[in-house]
């Protein structure tokens, strides 16, 4: 009996969070001067089940509760805000964002085809965030403690994307925050855009700092004088990637393809496929060996 009412609640909660963030997403298309994807750009895929247990559930209840507050706590822009960020605020949102935890922050202009299918963003100019994923919790893979601690940083990193949104609004910005577990736009290509590492074979951010052990998001600014971080400075991995393929070889799913494109030879992961164990994170060789120690080999 218990146990019925546990599996109801888990359903209940799983279509909340795959149908009804989905519908409050769809109505910014809807608001004046919002940007639009292109006609290039990728489906948003939303996962078809969700992996709910006793022990996260409290963790997935305030994702989806800070998922919602992305769209919600839009009302709350101020209505004629500021366009200008000079370097002294610049500088107090950068500590603060520090403070809470953020390891990294970028800038760009989001490219519309990094914008999913049937979605739209308040403002083009973007600060994308990154968030550490515990070295032990990822190295334990595949493990309970290495799920518990992706969803926690989800938990973790969406709120601090929504707090410091809302500081933006309170010094006079308008902010579009998006949650790292689901959000508008593809947050590995933008980060990329933003110069903050590089993507691997298995489909995660590479950064010197973390090598492939974080989460991202984005806040959407009203302010359009920032800075463009974009950088060339990682390019190198792909071709390091190209000679390694250790998470091709480890991934128990066989969920990383390889595929000829016009680009030459790229990899896919089939979501079907994966099911989330973070092996392919655990055995990177960025992960494993250290950004530093493979770009200095790869130099020289
Ligand atoms: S999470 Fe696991 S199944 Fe999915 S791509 Fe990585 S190694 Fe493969
Ligand atoms: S395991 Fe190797 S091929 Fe895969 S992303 Fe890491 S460095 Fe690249």
């Amino acid at each position: 009996m218990i146990l019925d009412k546990i599996d109801s609640l888990k359903s209940k909660y799983a279509d909340y969070r795959l149908n009804k963030i989905n519908k409050l997403e769809m109505r910014l298309n809807k608001v004046p001067g919002a940007v639009s994807a292109s006609s290039n750009s990728p489906e948003k895929k939303m996962p078809d089940k969700l992996k709910i247990t006793l022990k996260t559930l409290p963790k997935q209840l305030s994702i989806a509760k800070n998922m919602e507050k992305t769209i919600k706590s839009l009302d709350e822009n101020p209505e004629n805000p500021k366009m200008h960020m000079d370097s002294k605020f610049k500088d107090e949102f950068e500590n603060y964002a520090i403070s809470l935890g953020i390891n990294k922050i970028g800038y760009v202009d989001v490219p519309s085809d990094l914008i999913f299918q049937d979605r739209s963003i308040l403002f083009k100019k973007a600060i994308v965030l990154t968030m550490e994923m515990d070295e032990n919790a990822v190295n334990m893979a595949p493990s309970p403690q290495t799920q518990e601690d992706g969803i926690v940083t989800y938990d973790e990193l969406g709120k601090k994307t929504n707090f410091l949104a809302q500081y933006l609004r309170e010094n006079g910005f308008s902010s579009h925050p998006s949650h790292p577990a689901g959000g508008l736009v593809v947050y590995t290509k933008l980060a990329k855009e933003a110069g903050l590492g590089n993507i691997g074979r298995h489909g995660l951010l590479i950064t010197p700092e973390l090598g492939p052990r974080q989460r991202i998001s984005a806040l959407f600014i009203s302010a359009e004088n920032l800075p463009d971080t974009s950088s060339e400075a990682h390019l190198w991995i792909s071709e390091f990637c190209a000679s390694c393929g250790k998470c091709i070889k480890k991934c128990p799913g066989q969920a990383i393809v390889e595929k000829n494109t016009p680009q030459g030879l790229k990899t896919k992961i089939i979501t079907d496929l994966c099911h989330g164990c973070t092996i392919c994170m655990k055995e990177c060789s960025f992960n494993q060996v250290g950004y530093h120690k493979i770009e200095n080999n790869f130099h020289s």
